[in-house]
């Protein structure tokens, strides 16, 4: 199966309710979230299971392609 690209997460702060569904679904390793308890948005994502976006209960989480610096970045 193709792995699929890294993508970049975007938080809608003013939506996020803070329950952490996003972190408790997440199988990254623990560190991969923000200072408001939800997955990281200034990390590229190279798992991209898209689980977070799914459970978010406001749909506060969306996410685009990373660029090809981040992606350098993140080596
Ligand atoms: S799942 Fe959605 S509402 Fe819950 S902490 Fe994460 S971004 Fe916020």
């Amino acid at each position: 199966m193709p792995k699929r690209p890294p993508v970049v997460f975007y938080v809608n702060w003013n939506a996020c309710i803070k329950c952490g569904a996003c972190i408790g679904v997440c199988p990254h390793e623990a560190g991969f979230t923000t200072p408001f308890d939800t997955i990281a948005v200034d990390t590229p994502c190279d798992i991209a299971c898209m689980a977070c976006e799914k459970i978010c209960p406001v749909t506060a989480i969306t996410s685009r392609l990373a660029t090809e610096a981040e992606i350098a970045a993140m080596s």
